[in-house]
């Protein structure tokens, strides 16, 4: 039943403004199996320590353009010349299961599941300066100084979309964004149309 489903979440940035790791931080709090991230598939090359299937689906464009006929993405978009895509079946999937679930997506791919999915909720998150973005992009280590300067270049661009989002966190202390994104996403799981079937029993009891 729909109103039993999980809760989808969007979670969108520039690349290094920290998604991915507020997201993991927020699975590590709730490690109860309530909550998953969705592992995207990528023709991008593996980073060093990326593992497949564990950050991405790493694939070549041959097998991903067949897998968009296929109709297996949920949605996919290009962003920095590669291929970026969400597995439908999953996502699907894990929010019957009553699952909420995060997808660490493009504003492309988020505008793609707003149609889908109406009640999707989708947080933008910016750094504090440009500064702090390409020195936390230097600091993480993992992309050479040209994939570097390709993505500051097109920070702006991502962050131009902000105002699509349902709400925006400014990521300068890492644990203050943490909490906020907690207190999101546990409003999101109390809006009435969810409580009033989990509570169903209660809610009789209470009002006889
Ligand atoms: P990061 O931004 O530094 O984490 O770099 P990534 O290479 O992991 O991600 C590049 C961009 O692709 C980011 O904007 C991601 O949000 C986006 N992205 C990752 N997976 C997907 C996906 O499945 N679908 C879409 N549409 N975008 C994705
Ligand atoms: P994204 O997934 O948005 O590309 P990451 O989560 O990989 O970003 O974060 C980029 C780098 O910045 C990582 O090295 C991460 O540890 C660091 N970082 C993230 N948030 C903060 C923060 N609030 N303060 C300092 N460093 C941060
Ligand atoms: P990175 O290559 O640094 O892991 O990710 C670069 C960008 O691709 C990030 O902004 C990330 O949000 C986006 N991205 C990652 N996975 C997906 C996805 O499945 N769909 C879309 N649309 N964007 C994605």
């Amino acid at each position: 039943m729909a109103t039993q489903s999980g809760n989808l979440f969007i979670i969108a940035a520039p690349s290094g403004a920290g998604k991915s790791s507020l997201i993991k931080a927020l699975l590590e709090r709730h490690a109860d199996g309530t909550m998953q991230v969705s592992v995207s598939s990528t023709t991008r090359p593996p980073r060093p320590g990326e593992e497949d299937g564990i950050h991405y689906h790493f694939m070549n464009v041959a097998e991903f353009e067949q897998r968009i006929d296929a109709g297996e993405f949920y949605e996919w978009a290009r962003v920095f010349d590669n291929y970026y895509g969400t597995s439908r079946k999953v996502v699907e999937e894990a929010l019957q299961q009553g699952i909420d679930v995060f997808l660490d997506i493009d504003w492309q791919g988020a505008q793609q599941v707003r149609e889908h999915h109406p009640e999707t909720r989708s947080v933008f998150i910016v750094p504090p300066s440009l500064e702090v973005l390409e020195s936390r992009l230097r600091h993480r280590g993992q992309d050479s100084d040209e994939v570097i300067a390709k993505r500051m270049a097109k920070a702006q661009a991502e962050m131009s979309h902000y105002h699509e989002f349902d709400y925006l966190l400014v990521n300068d202390d890492f644990n203050d964004t943490l909490a906020q994104l907690e207190h999101i996403v546990l409003a999101q799981r109390s809006r009435m149309s969810l409580q009033q079937v989990r509570h169903a029993e209660t809610l009789k009891e209470l009002l006889g």
